[in-house]
């Protein structure tokens, strides 16, 4: 069923690699041309042009933008007992993984009387943006908002696409979940004109006033992305994420059942999304086929799973050894990384490239996804060689605090001056002069 690249016998460079390894995404840029009318209406006309949309896109036009407190409380009350507590689990774990990413003031003494304060400031605003097209996301809504609320963000909203289903208001799990984090604020809008509307708020229709947030954060399928390129700048955003992917690095000691699942249930999220297996062992590799064969052909999403096992983005990768296994996951940097090898630990610590890495046959990405405490909004499409997943990070912002006194600037004073010289700007240099010279009064 997956299809198979064969690299054993070679010594790919990096730049082969780079075009061998499977790989799908999708074009962003084919649809800005779509998404920026859609962008360019909301900030001009705000909330009203937003519900157009949903009208458009989503079949429904809910009572209003924002979601009234009573649906939300009675959302929480209405969700099933087994699924709060599970939430519940998803919360407390999360929270105690993010408590200790907090960063503290780091104070520097560069020179007596000088030094450096970095301070860590949560942004003011966040717009937390959950999908709510194909699927309802409340495990992404426990993901975007316990980071912030640990970096101390004050004031969020969070967006989600009204659903014709439930009289125009988003998935009732998903305002359980805000409900359960106790976020109160919540737009019935989704796709590109839900961030433009966060980016640039506006009039509600029944005339109450949108705040505009400073960062827009979450995942979102493909006009998301494509809004969210276009307003950043105007906001900032967190990633611009693609279909999900998994790579499984494995040798022979690898269960191929577990594999074979881990890979389906990747698949399980979008026909676009990438599952992929390294391997030395061309026996670990057929019982894995067998298995996905056996295992996709019974699963619930049966259609959808097919579609994205045997697009271009999957497949098994054939090395000749756990080295050259390696190097082509460092090279493909993962968005979800399993180990599944003799020695994992060791094996994990040798990872440079990967968004997060899941180590020995108890550590399945579904855990990742709901339960482990860690992250699961997590760099796609090989970013992972350079961005991190979502974190207290992402939500604030570092600054600098100088604070110098005479005599401090006194020790510097000339290397500042034949700096600004060097760089031809003397009046920054007279700016430090001007503090040394003794004024006299007329
Ligand atoms: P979504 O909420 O991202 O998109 C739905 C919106 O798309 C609709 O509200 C509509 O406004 C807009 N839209 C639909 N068709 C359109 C069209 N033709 N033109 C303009 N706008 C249109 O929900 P989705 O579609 O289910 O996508 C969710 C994505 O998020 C999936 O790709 C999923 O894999 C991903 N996801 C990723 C993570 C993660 O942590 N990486 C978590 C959850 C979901």
């Amino acid at each position: 069923m997956l299809s198979r690249t064969d690299l054993r016998g070679t010594t790919p460079t990096a730049a082969q690699l780079r075009r061998a390894l499977p790989r799908g995404g999708t074009d962003v840029n084919a649809v800005l041309s779509t998404v920026s009318p859609v962008v360019q209406d909301v900030k001009d006309h705000g909330a009203s042009a937003a519900l157009d949309y949903g009208e458009r896109f989503d079949k429904v036009r809910p009572a209003s933008v924002r979601v009234p407190a009573e649906v939300i409380a009675e959302a929480a009350a209405n969700l099933d007992p087994a699924v709060t507590a599970a939430l519940q689990e998803s919360i407390a774990r999360a929270r105690v993984v993010h408590a200790d990413q907090r960063r503290s003031t780091v104070t520097t003494q560069v020179a007596p009387g000088g030094q450096v304060v970095e301070k860590w400031i949560p942004v003011r605003r966040v717009g937390l943006y959950v999908p709510g097209g194909n699927a309802v996301y409340p495990s992404s809504v426990v993901m975007n908002v316990v980071p912030a609320q640990e970096a101390g963000v004050a004031s969020f909203v969070v967006a989600s696409p009204p659903q014709a289903d439930f009289g125009g208001w988003p998935h009732p799990a998903v305002l359980a979940a805000c409900a359960l984090l106790g976020v109160d604020e919540v737009w019935a809008v989704g796709g590109a004109q839900a961030v433009a509307l966060l980016a640039y708020g506006g009039q509600e229709v029944d005339g109450a006033e949108l705040d505009p947030v400073d960062l827009i954060t979450g995942p979102g399928n493909i006009y998301v992305t494509a809004a969210k390129r276009l307003v950043r700048g105007v906001v900032g955003i967190d990633s611009e994420a693609g279909p999900t992917e998994i790579a499984v690095l494995a040798d022979d000691s690898a269960d191929p059942a577990h594999i074979a699942a881990d890979l389906i249930s990747q698949a399980e999220h979008d026909v676009l999304a990438a599952s992929v297996l390294v391997t030395d062992s061309e026996a670990l590799a057929d019982a894995v086929d067998e298995q996905v064969a056996a295992q996709a052909a019974t699963t619930k999403h049966a259609e959808r799973v097919a579609t994205a096992l045997t697009g271009p983005q999957s497949g098994i990768v054939l090395v000749d050894d756990l080295e050259a296994g390696l190097r082509v996951v460092d090279e493909y940097a993962a968005e979800h990384l399993e180990i599944q090898t003799r020695d994992a630990a060791g094996v994990a610590d040798r990872i440079r490239n990967a968004g997060a890495i899941f180590v020995g046959p108890y550590a399945p990405v579904s855990l990742g996804d709901y339960c482990a405490g860690s992250n699961h909004v997590l760099p796609t499409s090989g970013s992972a060689r350079f961005a991190s997943g979502l974190s207290v990070q992402t939500f604030l912002k570092g600054v600098h605090v100088i604070d110098y006194d005479q005599a401090a600037l006194r020790t510097v004073a000339d290397q500042v001056i034949t700096l600004a010289e060097a760089e031809d700007l003397p009046a920054h240099g007279d700016a430090v002069k001007r503090r040394f010279i003794r004024r006299t009064t007329t």
